[in-house]
């Protein structure tokens, strides 16, 4: 792909180092980099399943478990990758060696279980790099200012990857997995759904928080703020084999700019209505305060006059996980928030359009609604921004909403 020697940052998750056969088919594509003249860090992903393993770990021992133990141990999924592929390279004859994340050090906010990035120290890596050394490094781990563990949340090995490729002025940070790139759809439910070329990076942080579970929403984040360019890449082709892939980058380098790039569902969502709340000012703040309290995040919100002009209705959205909590919460609302009726509902799915051509065109909306109308899809609740279309329907819907909006805007069509 590269002709002149390239820095690259390869990065493969949790199924792409799965097993023995796994490991072994990742040593070939480092091999096949480095016999390109290119120079290599490597950033690893836990087995598959062992970060769940080692969380379960903590349960069992303890409902309280300590956070700072607690990142001790789910860090030691990464640390068995890296010096697994390590040691096995070695053993092929590629220089290689593993460096922890204390050892760099990445160091990282205090917060255990979702600290933040806050240096990488890459002098010495970038010397390394100078001697052909391939660095392998496992993803997840940092070092905070008191010198404990931590960890970056789930999934935050991409955010190490691309953090990694800013210090170090990576020109790629390829992030391998199990598929071979970012598509206008979820293949397993829309059947025409297409693998994309290039992507911005605000078109994919919206995919990613809209449950596009390629790549980890923060590290999107962290690629856009240092103009790290991404490419998402499949792990499981063969050597040799083109890849191709989806480039993660700047709207300006993307010459063909659709309206509408992907069409995304997410089912993990719960809708919470009040029914007859006070309709005076300061009662919504108070309602989502109490959520936002307890750490519930809410996304769409809504709010609706009532007939007598006395009372209102307000729906919001929660993390399906959360609605108990969240019902119980509004159930403890003081008499001064007082409402006739509580309603939760997680037979909903949220469906949205994303797309950077939606800045410059009218319209978009509402050739949505009028889709989705056509086919008998009641609209519950709609919230926008920018570049997105959100609408909340029927879950048992999801499918048919994916399938005929795709259709409608002819994602299916677009020339890769
Ligand atoms: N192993 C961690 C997880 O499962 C981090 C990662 O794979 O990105 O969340
Ligand atoms: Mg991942």
């Amino acid at each position: 792909m590269e002709n002149k020697m390239s820095r690259i940052v390869m990065k493969f998750g949790g199924t792409s180092v799965g097993s023995v056969e796994r490991i072994n088919h990742v040593a070939k594509i480092v091999k096949s980099e480095v016999d390109l003249g290119n120079q290599i860090v490597v950033v690893l992903s836990a087995m598959a399943g062992e970060t769940d393993k080692l969380i379960n770990l903590t349960k069992d021992l303890s409902k309280s478990f300590e956070n700072s133990e607690y990142d001790v141990v789910i860090s030691s999924g990464e640390q068995v990758s890296a010096g697994a592929l390590s040691g096995l390279l070695n053993s092929q004859g590629i220089k290689a060696q593993s460096r922890l994340g204390w050892q760099i050090p990445i160091v990282t906010s205090g917060d255990h279980k979702s600290a933040r990035i806050e240096a990488i120290h890459s002098k010495e890596l970038i010397n390394l790099l100078e001697l052909n050394e391939v660095i392998i490094i496992p993803g997840f781990q940092g070092i905070n200012s008191e010198g404990r563990i931590t960890t970056l949340g789930r999934g935050g090995s991409d955010t190490s990857a691309v953090a990694i490729a800013a210090a170090i002025d990576a020109d790629f940070c390829d992030i391998y997995t199990d598929v071979d790139g970012v598509y206008t759809s979820d293949p397993n439910k829309v059947a025409t759904a297409k693998r994309l070329d290039k992507i911005s990076y605000e078109e994919m942080l919206e995919m990613a928080s809209l449950g596009a579970k390629v790549l980890q929403t923060r590290s999107v984040e962290t690629a856009m703020n240092n103009d790290v360019v991404l490419r998402v890449l499949s792990s499981f082709s063969d050597i040799g084999e083109d890849k191709n892939g989806t480039l993660v980058c700047d709207e300006d380098s993307i010459a063909d700019k659709k309206i509408v790039t992907g069409v995304a569902a997410s089912t993990n969502d719960a809708k919470l209505t009040l029914i007859g709340i006070k309709d005076k000012p300061g009662v919504a703040a108070e309602i989502l305060s109490v959520l936002a309290d307890d750490g519930i995040n809410v996304d769409m919100i809504v709010q609706n006059i009532s007939d007598d002009r006395k009372t209102t209705d307000l729906t919001c959205t929660v993390p399906s996980d959360e609605s108990i909590r969240a019902k119980e919460l509004m159930e403890g609302l003081s008499s001064n928030l007082s409402y006739k009726d509580l309603i939760v509902d997680t037979n909903i799915s949220k469906i949205s359009i994303v797309g950077v051509g939606m800045r410059s065109n009218a319209g978009v909306a509402s050739q949505m609604f009028r889709v989705l109308s056509e086919n008998n899809i009641n609209i519950d609740v709609i919230s926008t921004s920018e570049i997105k279309i959100s609408v909340l329907i029927n879950k048992d819907l999801t499918e048919k909403a994916l399938n005929t909006l795709h259709d409608h805007f002819e994602l299916g069509n677009i020339s890769n």
